[in-house]
C-alpha cells in the first residue's frame, strides 16, 4: 500500500509540476472560470466542444495548490474526445471515488490517484473544482462556480 501511495504522489506531483493542456484555447465554444475560496484555487477552462457534442480539445490555466492543479490537468487528458454525457458520467465516477468509499472503475484512468483526498474533506473541493467550472462551461453558466 506505500508503495502505491508513493505512485499517486508522484502522479500529482507531476501533473502539478508539468500540467498537461495548460494553456488558453481561443477560440473556445464554451469557458468558466472555478473559485474555491477555502483554498484560493482559481481555475479557467476552456473546450471545443463540436457539433455532434464532443469535447475536440479542452485546456486550462489557473493558479492554486497541487490537488487542485494535478486534479484539472488530469481531467483535461481525460475528457479530450469525450461527449457531454460521456464527462458528466465520468465526472459522477470521480465524485464517488474522491467522497465515498467508492471502490475506483477501470474508465476512471489516473484519476484514481485523486482518491486519497477522501481522508480530507477541505481537500475533496481542490480536486473537483475544474470539473465543476467544466460543467457550469458546458451549462452555459455566465456566472464563475464556487465550491462554498
Ligand atoms: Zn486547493
Amino acid at each position: 500500500m506505500d508503495s502505491l501511495r508513493e505512485l499517486y504522489q508522484q502522479v500529482i506531483l507531476d501533473h502539478n509540476k508539468q500540467p498537461r493542456n495548460f494553456r488558453v484555447l481561443d477560440p473556445a465554444s464554451h469557458q468558466a472560470k472555478g473559485h474555491n475560496p477555502l483554498c484560493g484555487d482559481r481555475v479557467t477552462v476552456y473546450l471545443d466542444v463540436d457539433a455532434d457534442g464532443v469535447i475536440q480539445d479542452i485546456s486550462f490555466q489557473g493558479q492554486g495548490c497541487a490537488i487542485s492543479t494535478a486534479s484539472a490537468s488530469l481531467m483535461t487528458t481525460m475528457l479530450k474526445g469525450k461527449t457531454q454525457a460521456e464527462a458528466d458520467a465520468l465526472f459522477n465516477k470521480f465524485h464517488a471515488l474522491v467522497t465515498s468509499d467508492a471502490e475506483p472503475t477501470d474508465d476512471l484512468g489516473k484519476l484514481t490517484v485523486l482518491g486519497g483526498v477522501r481522508e480530507y474533506p477541505s481537500r475533496v473541493k481542490c480536486a473537483t473544482l475544474a470539473w465543476h467550472a467544466v460543467q457550469a462551461a458546458l451549462e452555459n453558466q455566465a456566472e464563475p462556480v464556487k465550491t462554498e
